[in-house]
């Protein structure tokens, strides 16, 4: 079976201010089809980062993309755009929503962007499913957060993406809203075979997933399967001791 994303020795080294940082440090890394994964690690450690590249946002300093077992060239190329647009949808902490346009219009978008013709019956089941029907004509300054972020992801399904790529998704969500959304989340993996990578620095979140990897400077640091957010956070907890030990020994 192909992996829905492979990451193949991903570098990424920022050097914006002369002093270069490295956020990604040969990270190989693939997530199977069907898979719903968290990525998680202290502040800083480059979970943003791999998301970034992962999807084609960002272009790594060395490395591989594979989506789909297409190998992915960020870039100006229309073409490869146009892959990305129909092959990848991404959720954002901030919902990314355009205000002049109402939910249905921000969820056909992508595919408007795609050069697709719009697909409004696939737009409406999406709409349906996610309890969004009756809100389709409104602007999204009328929407609760998570009626917003639940717009997000009808936005990031209606193309059918290979992947479904989450950055904070409930970072900005009260817990009821929170829990929505990530139950939204694990359905679309379980109940129509989705793939999804989060990152989120909750442990509760995390453990919707099915399982967790976790990064520290740059690097994978482990994995846990079948996580609880008990499991997860006594990780994390050493995680962060691991990295204060290591900028301690070099200070
Ligand atoms: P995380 O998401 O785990 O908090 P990031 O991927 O955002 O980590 O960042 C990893 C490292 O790269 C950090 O040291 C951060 O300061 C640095 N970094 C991230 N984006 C940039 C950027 N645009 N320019 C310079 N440094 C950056």
């Amino acid at each position: 079976m192909t992996d829905a994303v492979r990451l193949e020795t991903l570098y990424k080294t920022y050097d914006d201010t002369g002093a270069a940082v490295t956020a990604l440090d040969g990270v190989t890394a693939s997530f199977a089809a069907g898979s719903f994964t968290a990525v998680m690690g202290p502040s800083g450690s480059g979970k943003s980062t791999l998301l970034q590249c992962a999807a084609g946002l960002d272009r790594p300093t060395a490395g591989r993309v594979f989506l789909d077992g297409v190998e992915l060239h960020p870039g100006k190329d229309t073409a490869m755009t146009k892959f990305r647009r129909t092959r990848v949808g991404f959720v954002f902490q901030d919902y990314n929503l355009l205000p002049a346009l109402t939910v249905e219009q921000n969820v056909l978008l992508p595919a408007r962007l795609a050069g697709r013709r719009a697909d409004r019956a696939r737009c409406r089941a999406v709409l349906d499913r996610l309890g969004l029907t009756e809100r389709s004509a409104d602007l999204p300054e009328r929407l609760s957060g998570g009626q917003r972020q639940r717009v997000a992801i009808a936005r990031a399904l209606v193309t059918e993406p290979a992947v479904i790529f989450a950055d904070e998704p409930t970072g900005a969500l009260d817990l009821r809203s929170a829990r929505e959304v990530l139950t939204l989340l694990r359905a679309t993996v379980r109940e129509h075979g989705r793939t999804v990578v989060m990152v989120t620095h909750d442990p509760v979140a995390a453990a919707y997933a099915d399982s967790v990897l976790f990064l520290a400077d740059g690097r994978l640091a482990g994995a846990l399967s079948a996580p609880t957010a008990e499991a997860v956070a006594a990780r994390l907890t050493h995680l962060g001791d691991l990295v204060g030990t290591r900028a301690g020994a070099l200070a």
